[in-house]
């Protein structure tokens, strides 16, 4: 799907238990492309599942999830050009941060050379440095797993606690990262715990208690 509305997300009435534990309970949302959405809510109450609903990881024991009119799990088994950071992403420990996403974008061979630089350093990578990830930090390795989230310019971008370990030059950098998908009318989802960051960064705040929306 590309021009006008690229992402069109329907969750409709979704339960998730696992074992004898709701997960989710009774999620219903509808999701637009060119918006923010921030989940909030404390550890627990569901933020993850739901990211992971909505890329495929987990399946919902009642309900659907509809993507651009597809049901997920039955006509998809997940999202076409999706964007995710969830938990610790599965990096090479003995590459460079440049070659971890060289790697990664022969997959699908839509980079140049160019491109991959350019997102390193809109995360304030150094492209040239000869580190290896296993030496990383955790700022650093948090900024690359950004970098992999948004560099093949995904329609739809799933982020779990984007600015854990990121220092307020990292936060900036995200912010702009976050815009520009906005202006480009991607669809971002992000889980956030700490209020004041996702007010800044969602254009809808989304509360989550006990794997339910409130109010939604
Ligand atoms: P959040 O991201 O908001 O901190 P999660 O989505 O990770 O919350 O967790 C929601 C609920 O699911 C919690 O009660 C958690 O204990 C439970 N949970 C998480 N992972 C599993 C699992 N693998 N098996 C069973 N329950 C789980």
């Amino acid at each position: 799907m590309r021009g006008g509305d690229k992402m069109d997300i329907k969750i409709r009435n979704v339960t998730k238990k696992i074992k004898d534990a709701i997960v989710l309970d009774r999620v219903n949302m509808e999701l637009k492309s060119g918006t923010v959405y921030g989940l909030q809510g404390k550890n627990g109450s569901g933020k993850t599942m739901l990211l992971r609903l909505l890329c495929g990881f987990i399946l919902p024991s009642e309900g659907e999830v509809e993507i651009n009119g597809k049901v997920l799990g039955k006509e998809i088994s997940f999202p076409e050009n999706t964007g995710v950071l969830i938990e610790n992403p599965a990096f090479l420990d003995y590459f460079t941060g440049y070659d971890n996403l060289k790697i990664l974008s022969e997959i699908r061979n839509k980079m140049t050379e160019k491109e991959i630089e350019e997102i390193l350093e809109k995360v304030g990578l150094d492209p040239n440095n000869k580190r290896k990830y296993r030496k990383y930090s955790l700022g650093m390795k948090q900024r690359l797993g950004i970098a992999c989230a948004f560099m093949e310019k995904p329609d739809l971008i799933l982020l779990d606690e984007p600015t854990n370990a990121l220092d307020p030059e990292g936060i900036e950098c995200l912010h702009r990262l976050v815009e520009e998908a906005k202006e480009r009318k991607a669809l971002i989802i992000l889980a956030c715990h700490d209020a004041e960051e996702l007010h800044q960064m969602a254009d809808v705040v989304i509360q989550m208690e006990r794997g339910r929306v409130m109010g939604g």
